[in-house]
């Protein structure tokens, strides 16, 4: 056919460098490839064969990517993000994978951790060979962190964990547990404190949580550390009170900017698609004007998020950006994502409610999208807070 894709409308390649874009193709390759075939399988089954393809995202170098030394590939704040979204393009779940491992928990040590911590996990980690999750959100505290119960005492020179952390990516097969958890080295949230728990440590343990009707292709659990015995050198030296969960938060959240944009793109495209071949009234769908006023305003906005996702790649590799300016950009491309995936759906009539279109699969998706790694809700005081000056969160 003669029509255009978004790219070429947008003319989005043009604010790419050529390294990026070669970096997005790959990454595009490999999950269309290696992932797109099973992926509605394991959502359908809640199994994913995480510790291979683990090796693999390991191999293809996104493990970590934006992180420089220790095995990881030192790429730029853009090039991440766009690995992030051709992965969410096939599913968030994978993507989740992804974000966790290098942004939550290779972050974390990468960032606030002590050269032994960083020896012994990163290279491990960028290769996929070992698995991380990262607990802050627990039963009774999700939005607001700093309520947190899980606690660290210490006992001598070790620190003794007890407490229960929920929603956790990837805890079950975690290999590596960035725990935060409060310690009286400090008075309140001041005293949070993060370590590094390897899951094979007595106590430890991480049930799965099943019946998820969202983000099946990713592993959830909770963590419950029952007297977990550490020794004093498990403890991240460099980060203190809540801002060191957050900075780590940002990392991921910044993906997800990416990323929601990619499961939006995914949806568009696969409905035009469809739109393209199915008749009805005898004659294309496409052919229709309330089709193509659909398939307009979404374009419009699957472009414009693009747009912002790599204004705020410009400003984060620039070293400049603001966690408020993440909000902006997860806010609005996680909220216009799904707002597409179902008017997507719609297009896809009663085909859009089976696994054999990836549409239901995104928009179920995308729910857990809009609520993790901050809330929009959050997101709304966030940026309030920034225009206004006024703290709304309670
Ligand atoms: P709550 O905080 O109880 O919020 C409930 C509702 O209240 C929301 O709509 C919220 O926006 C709203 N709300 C909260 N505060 C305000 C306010 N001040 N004003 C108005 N409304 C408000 N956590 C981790 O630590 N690690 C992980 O790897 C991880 N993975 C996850 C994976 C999945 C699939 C999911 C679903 C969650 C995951 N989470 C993880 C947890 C996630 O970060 C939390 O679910 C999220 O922070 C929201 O917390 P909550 O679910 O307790 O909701």
């Amino acid at each position: 056919s003669n029509a255009q894709s978004l790219t070429q409308l947008f003319a989005l390649d043009s604010l790419l460098e050529q390294e990026e874009i070669d970096i997005r193709d790959t990454v595009r390759k490999f999950g269309n490839e290696r992932i797109r075939p099973h992926v509605a399988q394991w959502f359908e089954e809640a199994k994913l064969p995480a510790r291979e393809l683990a090796k693999e995202l390991g191999q293809l170098g996104v493990l970590g990517m934006h992180l420089d030394g220790y095995g990881c590939a030192g790429m730029s704040a853009t090039a991440y993000g766009l690995a992030c979204l051709e992965l969410e393009a096939v599913d968030s779940g994978i993507r989740s994978l992804v974000s966790v491992q290098g942004s939550l928990a290779m972050f974390s040590i990468h960032h606030w951790g002590s050269e032994e911590q960083k020896q012994e996990w990163l290279p491990r980690m960028a290769a996929g060979e070992a698995i991380g999750c990262f607990g802050l959100t627990e039963p009774d505290f999700g939005s607001n962190p700093a309520g947190m119960r899980t606690n660290a005492k210490r006992d001598g020179d070790d620190w003794i964990l007890n407490g229960t952390k929920m929603w956790i990516t990837n805890g079950s097969i975690a290999d590596v547990a960035v725990v935060w958890a409060q310690t009286d080295l400090e008075e309140g949230s001041k005293g949070i404190r993060g370590f590094v728990v390897p899951t094979d440590t007595p106590g430890f343990s991480a049930p799965e949580i099943h019946s998820k009707l969202s983000l099946r292709a990713s592993v959830t659990s909770e963590l419950v550390l029952d007297g977990v015995r550490l020794p004093s050198s498990a403890m991240m030296p460099k980060a203190k009170g809540l801002r060191g969960p957050l900075t780590s938060l940002g990392e991921a959240r910044f993906g997800i900017v990416f990323g929601a944009i990619g499961a939006a793109r995914d949806c568009l495209e696969t409905a035009i698609e469809y739109s393209q071949s199915r008749e009805v009234f005898d004659k294309p769908l496409a052919g229709y004007q309330l089709t193509q006023a659909k398939i307009a305003d979404m374009a419009l906005e699957v472009g414009k998020g693009h747009l912002l996702a790599y204004h705020l790649g410009r400003i984060k590799d620039r070293g400049e950006i603001a966690p408020e300016q993440v909000s902006l950009g997860k806010l609005n491309n996680v909220r216009e994502a799904i707002a597409i995936a179902r008017e997507c759906r719609t297009i896809l009539g009663a085909n859009g409610i089976t696994l054999e279109y990836p549409v239901i699969r995104h928009a179920n998706n995308l729910e857990s999208v809009l609520t993790y790694e901050g809330t929009s809700e959050v997101h709304q005081l966030t940026i309030g807070k920034a225009l206004t000056g006024e703290a709304a969160f309670r």
